[in-house]
């Protein structure tokens, strides 16, 4: 999608921080971190969130939260971290290209804010 600008980070317009790439998925580092681990995982094919997901994004929606725990392997975090998808206005999503938070690397307060 020509004005997204998760679309635009996957096409290198906008430069990020890279963490993890494939076929299918594009993982970079948040701009504004909110724990010392703070990825973010997109589909490299645009859709807007969770709300708007189609049977057919099952797999990517599954194979997103599988690299998630792998970049979590990876930064030694597995003691706890959080995958968290926001969903709408109201939970704070900002972006309107599907992402998957990756937060860790400290305590995690429950319930979220
Ligand atoms: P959400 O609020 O769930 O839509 O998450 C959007 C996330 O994108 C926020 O955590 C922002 O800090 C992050 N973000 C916004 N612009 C950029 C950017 N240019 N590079 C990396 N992360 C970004
Ligand atoms: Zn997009």
């Amino acid at each position: 999608m020509s004005d997204c600008l998760f679309c635009k980070i996957i096409a290198g317009q906008i430069p990020s921080k890279k963490v993890y790439e494939d076929d299918l998925v594009y993982a970079f580092e948040d701009i504004q971190p909110a724990a010392p681990t703070h990825v973010l995982i997109v589909p490299k094919r645009h859709f807007a969130g969770l709300k708007e997901a189609t049977p057919e994004d099952a797999e990517i929606i599954g194979y997103m939260q599988l690299v998630a725990a792998k970049i979590g392997r990876e930064r030694n975090i597995e003691d706890g971290y959080r995958t968290v998808f926001n969903v709408g206005p109201r939970s704070g999503q900002s972006v309107f290209h599907l992402h998957l938070h990756l937060l860790g690397g400290r305590d995690m307060a429950w319930p979220p804010g």
